[in-house]
């Protein structure tokens, strides 16, 4: 089958899905700060959040294009992806970096259900986005090592089986590179929680399920290290692309969502005798909010299709998440705009979307460091930090 009509079929299918957990049980999630389990199942049993798994480990074995289409239908459908894409992008980090035992040992799993690999922590909160200095250490004793440190918004460890982490495995002053000595593991939560690992849920802005872990001499099996020891930036830095490829994605179903919504009520709210749609001064921000998405996707499809070839797309990667992330916020915008005050009701749904949408300016990672690595990489500029 040619690959548009499969990304088509997956549109409808996952929309499908999506139709039977409307808005309504979005908005009684956030009030509650409660978490999707049975829509996540759903996905899981229907086959799309593991549409990145290989064949051979009994997922569909398909590309990071097809990948897009499930999370930024799922947002498109005013429901919140954030639930649960890392189960997407951490696989890949097991599948490029892990050995044969390790990918036995979880993708058929992870593809049938049995287990959630939904986590995936990195930041801390003594170092933010200076990933290099962070203060997690494992240390190898026999068998196993021992993790010591803290970490901060690290998304839904209470509702996954399964984390890929970073620590540092070697001083940062006796590595040659500020780059080596961290190290990445598949820390198994079942054992963990409790166990030398302690969570504490983090009251948020969003429903994100976020916490901060503490690492209390941790014991993590020795066959748990992903990838070689030392090599763990890498490690983790070959899924973020994947990861931001794909919040691009969702951020562009994000903004389908506002223009939608936006538009549909502009031609039906009437204010003095006519619809306020019939105003430029409403039809303009909506129109090129929608040239903005339009421009956007475009960025995110070359990328994914650069993912999906094997080819290095690092910038592609970031731009795809900045103009992705820009173009969902300004359409949330003119979306809020368009509502007047009823853009505040929650009735609404728009206000929780808008409050998702925010996130992207910052998480997984900040515009300002993205415009630094394009100001660096495409245009030679001096590293500024
Ligand atoms: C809801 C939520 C969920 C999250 N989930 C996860 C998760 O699952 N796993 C995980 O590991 N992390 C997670 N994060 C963390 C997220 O990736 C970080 O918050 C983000 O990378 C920014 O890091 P920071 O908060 O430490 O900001 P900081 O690094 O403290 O930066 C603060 C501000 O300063 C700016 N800044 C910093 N340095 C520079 C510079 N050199 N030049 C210009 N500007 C600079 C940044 O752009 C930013 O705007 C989550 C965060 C949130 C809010």
């Amino acid at each position: 089958m040619e690959k548009t009509s499969v990304v088509n079929e997956i549109r409808t299918a996952v929309a499908s899905l999506c139709a039977s957990y409307g808005e309504d049980y979005w908005r009684e999630l956030d009030a509650q700060r409660g978490y999707p389990t049975e829509f996540v199942d759903e996905m899981v049993q229907s086959g799309f959040l593991n549409v990145l798994i290989p064949e051979q480990y009994g997922g569909s074995g398909l590309g990071l294009i097809e990948a897009c289409a499930v999370l930024e239908e799922i947002n498109r459908c005013g429901a919140h992806a954030g639930a649960c894409h890392a189960q997407m992008y951490v696989m890949g980090t097991v599948l490029k970096h892990g050995s044969e035992e390790q990918k036995q040992r979880y993708l058929p799993d992870i593809a049938s259900g049995v287990l959630r690999l939904q986590s995936f922590g990195v930041t801390e909160p003594s170092t933010g986005t200076d990933t290099t200095n962070l203060k997690t250490t494992a240390t190898r004793q026999g068998g196993h090592y021992r993790i010591n440190g803290q970490k901060v918004w690290i998304s839904r460890v209470q509702h996954s089986d399964l984390m890929v982490m970073l620590a540092r495995t070697t001083p940062r002053e006796q590595c040659k590179k500020k780059t080596e000595g961290m190290s990445a593991f598949i820390v198994d939560l079942r054992d963990a929680i409790d166990n030398g690992l302690s969570v504490q849920p983090i009251d948020a802005m969003i429903n994100h399920h976020a916490c901060e872990l503490f690492f209390d001499d941790l014991k993590v099996p020795y066959e748990n290290l992903l990838g070689e020891e030392g090599q763990g930036f890498r490690v983790v830095l070959d899924g973020m692309n994947a990861e931001r490829i794909l919040i691009g994605a969702e951020c562009i179903g994000d903004a389908k969502y506002f223009i939608e919504k936006a538009a549909a009520y502009a031609n039906e709210r009437e204010v003095f005798g006519r619809p306020i749609g019939s105003n430029q001064g409403i039809q303009f921000p909506l129109a090129k909010a929608y040239a903005q998405m339009q421009a956007a996707n475009l960025m995110v499809e070359r990328a994914a299709n650069l993912f999906d070839a094997g080819e290095a797309c690092g910038s592609e990667a970031n731009m795809a998440k900045m103009l992705a992330a820009d173009a969902s916020w300004q359409a949330g915008d003119a979306a809020m705009q368009t509502h007047g005050g009823f853009a505040f009701s929650r009735e609404y749904h728009l206000e929780r979307k808008f409050r998702e949408t925010r996130l992207y300016q910052i998480a997984p990672i900040s515009t300002n460091l993205i415009l630094s690595y394009i100001a660096e990489r495409e245009l030679g500029l001096p590293r500024s930090f």
